[in-house]
Order: structure tokens, then sequence, then C-alpha cells
């Protein structure tokens, strides 16, 4: 279950946990696998979720438009798919234009012979996802998110089989990020756990302006320059930066960690994780398919973008779609107007 690379990927064992004991078989420290959910989070009352219900609500209870207008979205992901979903709760008439045939773009899965699913990867859908949860809640589809213990746990890289544990409390933000950092129970020596603290201070007040002040610094830069040990930036931030980005953190953005980072440290359930109960296209797509085109909207599947035409104005002419997604020969064009 547990790699090295990804927080999300080491994450996702919040389903591990230590044995009570914490004993040690040989070199190694038991672990109780214990798959248990854990109750939604109250993040209700939290201004990011209110402020997705509101925009939501606005777009629902919009005049509906006298003329609803044909909005041609590329790409069947999670994103056109979103973009569909309120086109279509604000009275318009979205066209999605998946070039594949599978729903979900990256968070694509298929179905093996047997009838297993074979997914791109797990995917955690995050308290810090105002927007995503409110999809789930307005598609009545909430209880297919299965909620873990509020614990991120990393895969230690210079002891196989070993996993270092976050575990916060449930007390508010940032507090409780900082009470996880503290009680990190191997990982780090207490002089590494201060500076880690200490260092993270930014990112926890300053604002949005901030995080996108240190876009000129990499990951490892910025650790250097709060004074945080190279061994957090090693042990955390390599796993970090590889699962947001697949990239080391020497050459990825603070601000794409800061952005990820001052959420999980202001929102009390920032950090605290869901997995879905199936494969997405099943589970999540085809619910936000089956809402837009309800309402008028359109999927089409294998209908691959090649080219946007354009007027002299600068206006979208036309689509001109490949006859064969895989292929791209004999366009043929598509008008949306
Ligand atoms: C292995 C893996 C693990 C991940 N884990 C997590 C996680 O745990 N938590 C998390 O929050 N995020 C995770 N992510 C990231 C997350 O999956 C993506 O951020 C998100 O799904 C992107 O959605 P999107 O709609 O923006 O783009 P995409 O999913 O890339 O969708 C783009 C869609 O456009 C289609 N398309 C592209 N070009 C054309 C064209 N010319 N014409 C028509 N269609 C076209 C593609 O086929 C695709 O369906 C993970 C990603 C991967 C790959």
């Amino acid at each position: 279950m547990q790699t090295s690379v990804g927080a999300h990927r080491a994450a996702r064992s919040g389903v591990l946990q230590r044995g009570a004991s914490g004993s040690r078989i040989g070199s190694r420290r038991s672990l109780r696998v214990e798959a248990r959910d854990y109750p939604r989070p109250a993040f209700d009352t939290a201004e990011t979720f209110q402020e997705a219900q509101a925009l939501s609500a606005k777009l629902k209870n919009a005049p509906r438009p006298a003329k609803p207008l044909k909005v041609a979205i590329v790409g069947g992901g999670l994103a056109g798919l979103s973009a569909a979903k309120y086109l279509s709760d604000a009275g318009h008439k979205p066209v999605v234009l998946e070039g594949r045939d599978v729903l979900g773009g990256k968070v694509a899965a298929w179905k093996d012979k047997d009838g297993d699913w074979i997914e791109t990867g797990l995917h955690i859908f995050f308290g810090a996802y105002p927007n995503m949860m409110n999809v789930f809640r307005e598609l009545g589809i909430e209880d297919r998110l299965q909620w873990k213990e509020h614990s991120m746990i990393f895969a230690m890289p210079d002891a196989p089989g070993e996993f270092s544990r976050f575990d916060f409390p449930d007390i508010p933000a940032p507090l409780n990020g900082v009470v996880a950092i503290l009680r990190n129970n191997q990982m780090l020596t207490w002089e590494e756990k201060i500076k880690f603290a200490i260092g993270l201070i930014p990112a926890i007040f300053g604002g949005q302006q901030y995080v996108e002040d240190q876009d000129g610094l990499s990951v490892t830069e910025w650790m250097a320059k709060q004074g945080v040990p190279p061994r957090v930036n090693e042990e955390v931030f390599i796993a970090m930066a590889k699962a947001l980005a697949f990239i080391d953190p020497d050459v990825l953005s603070m601000t794409v960690v800061l952005t990820a980072l001052n959420r999980f440290l202001r929102e009390t359930h920032g950090s605290k994780m869901a997995f879905l109960d199936g494969a997405p296209p099943e589970r999540l797509c085809q619910p936000m398919v089956d809402h837009f085109t309800a309402r008028g909207g359109e999927l089409r599947m294998n209908a691959r973008l090649k080219n946007i035409e354009l007027n002299e104005d600068g206006s979208v002419k036309a689509l001109e779609l490949c006859a064969h997604t895989h292929m791209c020969v004999r366009p043929t064009s598509l008008r949306l107007c």
C-alpha cells in the first residue's frame, strides 16, 4: 500500500496503525492493519466550505438565461465535469468533449478481463477541498467518501517497513498541526521538530500574497532559508513534492507546496483524508455526467479536439475534432453556436 514517494500515497496509510505495544519484530516495528472509517469531519462551518456553498447557490439561483449558451468544454476530467455541472446548474448547455473512451482523466480507471478495476493511482480527497466536498454533497454521494483518522504517515526511506506518524489531535488549527509535528514518533529529533515548527510559522500566518511571493524559491531553498533541518526536507518534502507535482523539491516552486500546506495548517480538518469507495469513473464521474445531461448538457466520448479555428476578431469559429482519436486523421469540424 505505501511507497516512500507521495504524501498522498504515504498518507493513505491512515489505515495502518502501530500495534498497541509498538513492539518490534526483529528490527521491524509491528503494524496492525485497521480498515475502519471515521466520521465525516464537521467542516460545514469552515469559511472555505461556506464560500463554496455560496458560490454554488449563486449559480443555481441566478435568473435563467433567456437563451442558454451552448458551451464546449474540452476534457472530461474532474475540472471539465465540474465546469459542466456548474454551467448546467446556471441554466446553460455544456458539451463535454472527451478525447478518450474513459471518463476522469487523471482519476480514470479501467476494468481488466476479470472485472477488477485498475486505477491510475489511489486518490485522496482532503478536507481542504471545499468545492469538491460541495460537489459530493450536491450530487447526493457524500457517503461514498470514506474518511480516515487524522494522521499523516510517511514510510521511512532508511528504515524499510517502518513508518513515521504525524497524528493531529482534535483541537483547532494551527495548534493541531504544531502538536502533530512536536509529537512525531520517530522521524525527527526534538531539535529538528522545534526548528521545523518555527520554520513553518510564515506558512501558517502568511496570507496568499506570502504564498505567491515564494514562487522564486524551490522547496529545498525555502526550507534552508527558514532553517528547517535538511533531514525534514529529505524525509517529508521529497514525498510531498513528488505527490503534488511528481518532481523533486529542489526543482519544485515553494508556492506549490505552500498552497497545500497553508490550507492544511490553517484549517482544522484540512489535512484529513477520505478515499472514494470505488473506481472514480463509476462512483464520481458518472454522477456528474448524469447531473448535467439531465439538465440538457451533453457528453461526447472519443471526441479529441485537434484545432481551434478562430475568427478574425479572435473569437472561436469552430472546433476541429479528430475523426480517429488515436491517429488524429480526417478531421471533422464541429460548430457550437
Ligand atoms: C497517480 C496520481 C495520483 C494522484 N493523487 C492525487 C490525490 O491523492 N489527491 C489529489 O487531490 N490529487 C491527486 N492527483 C492529481 C489529480 O488527479 C488531478 O489534479 C486531477 O484529477 C486533474 O483533473 P483535471 O480535470 O484538471 O485534468 P485531467 O484529469 O488531466 O483531465 C483532462 C482531460 O482532458 C482530456 N483531454 C486532453 N486533451 C484533450 C483534447 N485535445 N481533446 C479532448 N479531450 C482532451 C484528457 O483525456 C482528460 O480526460 C493524482 C494524480 C495522479 C496521476
